[in-house]
C-alpha cells in the first residue's frame, strides 16, 4: 500500500464517526437520493447516485467497524480499497457533488449525504485525490489569503473606486464597529457593484461598518476540498479580526458556501463559541427593513425570479427575508417550480466551478436550472451568491438565454429612497 494510500484509509478511519457509522448502517438503499441529485437527474448515469459517491468510504467503515466486515476482510471475502479505486471516484466525489444538500432532504433514514461526502473528501485530499484547480485555490487561500489570489492593494483599489463612485468613505480597522464585513474573492474581482450597494445602503440606514485588512476574503475552500486544517485556518483569520475590532456580528457576503463555512461549521472548527454573531447579508437587510432603517421606493417592472443558492436557503435557512425584500422592490416576482429549501443547485457549488475538469457535466447538471428558469416566464435572475452567479451566468450563455444575472444586494440598493 503507498503511503499517500495508507494516509487516505487512515483519514477514512478518522472521519468515521458516530453520524456517518449510523448513516452507513441505516441506509436501506432504496435510491430516493439518486432522484433528488441534479447530477444523476441530467445524466440518468447510476454512479451519479449520491449514496455510490461514498462507496470507499463505506467499505472502510464495513471492513474497519462492523464484525461481518472485519470477518470478510480476514477471509479474504472483502477487498481493501485501492488507490486506483480512489482516483475512479475522484471525480464521482469532487466533479460530480456541489454539497447541494438536496439528497440529504429526501433520504427518508436521515442520511446527512452531504455531510459524508464532506467527510469523504478528506480522506480524499489526505490521500493526493483531489482536483489540481482545488489544490490551487487552497493553496492560494493559505499562502496569500484568497483562493483567486486576491491581495488587500486589490481591495484598497476597489475602495478607492467606490468611494469616487459614492463618495461615501469606506471604513477600513474601524475598532468598535457593529459589524465587520466580507466580501468573496468573486466580488472583489467581478462584481465591484455589490460593496458600492453596501456603502449606500449602510449610509441610508446609517450602520456601522468596517472592513479589515487581513480578513476581507469570506471564501473557505478548506471547506470545499476536505482539509479541515487548512479550513479552520481561513476561519480563525477573520474570528482574531472580528475579535481585535471588537465587532458585534461579523456580515457574510453574497457566497453561499462561506456562510455554511462561517456559520454553522465556524465555532467546531475553532473548537470555541464566536464572541460575535454571524449573519448573511440578506439577514441583515431584512432586519434593517424590519426596524424602519431600510427604505426603498419604486418598484422593477421587469418579471423577476430568484434562484436560492443551496448554502444560503436549503442549508442555512435564508428562505422568507430574500423574499420581502424582494417584495419590496419587485412588481412582478415569480417563484420557480422547487423554488425554497428545494430548489435545484446552479450546479457549481461546493468548488464545482473552481474544476475545470468538471465543466461539461456542470453544463449538462444546469439544463434542470434552464427548465426551472422557462417555467416562469421571467427576463431578469436575481440570486444571493457571487459564485452562484457566474455559474448562472455560464449556464445561461451555454444555452443561449439572454437573461441578465443581478445580486439582491444591488436591487436594493438600486431603489433606496434618496437623501436618507
Ligand atoms: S449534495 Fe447535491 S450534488 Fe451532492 S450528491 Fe447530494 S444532491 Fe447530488
Ligand atoms: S435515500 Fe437514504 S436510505 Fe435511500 S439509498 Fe439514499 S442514503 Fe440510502
Amino acid at each position: 500500500m503507498s503511503a499517500s494510500l495508507s494516509k487516505g484509509i487512515n483519514a477514512f478511519k478518522e472521519v468515521i464517526d458516530a453520524p456517518i457509522a449510523s448513516y452507513f448502517s441505516s441506509c436501506v438503499h432504496c435510491g430516493l437520493c439518486a432522484d433528488a441529485c441534479l447530477f444523476y437527474n441530467e445524466t440518468g448515469e447510476a454512479k451519479y447516485t449520491p449514496i455510490h459517491k461514498l462507496e470507499p468510504l463505506r467499505r472502510v467503515w464495513k471492513q474497519e467497524y462492523t464484525l461481518l466486515g472485519k470477518l470478510g476482510k480476514l477471509l479474504g471475502l472483502s477487498k481493501p480499497v485501492t488507490d486506483a479505486e480512489l482516483t475512479e471516484w475522484e471525480p464521482l466525489v469532487y466533479d460530480s457533488c456541489t454539497m447541494c444538500g438536496r439528497c440529504s432532504m429526501v433520504c427518508p433514514v436521515g442520511n446527512d449525504i452531504t455531510y459524508m461526502i464532506r467527510k469523504m473528501r478528506e480522506g480524499m485530499s489526505a490521500s493526493g485525490h483531489a482536483p489540481e484547480d482545488m489544490i490551487a485555490a487552497t493553496t492560494r487561500a493559505v499562502n496569500i489569503g484568497s483562493p483567486m489570489g486576491v491581495k488587500w492593494p486589490a481591495v484598497l483599489a476597489q475602495i478607492k473606486h467606490v468611494q469616487a463612485e459614492t463618495g461615501i468613505e469606506v471604513p477600513v480597522e474601524k475598532a468598535g464597529a457593529d459589524y465587520l464585513v466580507l466580501m468573496s474573492s468573486m466580488e472583489i474581482i467581478n462584481f465591484p457593484e455589490y460593496l458600492s450597494a453596501l456603502c449606500r445602503i449602510f449610509k441610508q440606514t446609517g450602520v456601522s461598518w468596517t472592513l479589515a485588512q487581513d480578513a476581507f476574503e469570506a471564501t473557505n475552500s478548506g471547506i470545499q476540498i476536505g482539509a479541515s486544517d487548512l479550513a479552520r485556518e481561513i476561519v480563525s483569520r477573520i474570528v482574531v479580526a472580528a475579535e481585535r475590532l471588537k465587532v458585534k456580528c461579523v456580515i457574510s457576503p453574497e457566497c453561499g458556501h462561506a456562510f455554511t463555512a462561517l456559520r454553522w461549521e465556524g465555532p467546531n472548527l475553532v473548537g470555541k463559541p464566536y464572541s460575535f454573531d454571524v449573519k448573511h447579508i440578506l439577514e441583515v437587510l431584512d432586519e434593517l427593513h424590519k426596524a424602519g432603517k431600510l427604505k426603498t421606493k419604486g418598484k422593477d417592472s421587469r418579471p423577476l425570479t430568484y434562484h436560492d443558492p443551496c448554502q444560503i436557503a436549503r442549508r442555512g435557512g435564508v428562505v422568507e427575508q430574500p423574499r420581502r425584500l424582494l417584495g419590496e422592490v419587485a412588481a412582478d416576482f415569480r417563484e420557480m417550480p422547487d423554488a425554497g429549501v428545494m430548489n435545484w443547485c446552479c450546479g457549481g457549488g461546493g468548488g464545482v466551478s473552481a474544476n475545470t475538469r468538471a465543466e461539461p457535466l456542470r453544463l449538462q447538471a444546469f439544463k434542470v436550472k434552464k427548465r426551472q428558469l422557462e417555467a416562469t416566464g421571467a427576463n431578469t435572475l436575481v440570486t444571493a451568491c457571487a459564485n452562484c452567479r457566474i455559474v448562472l451566468e455560464e449556464g445561461l450563455e451555454h444555452y443561449h438565454m439572454n437573461i441578465p444575472v443581478v445580486g439582491l444586494t444591488e436591487i436594493i440598493a438600486e431603489h433606496l429612497v434618496e437623501g436618507e
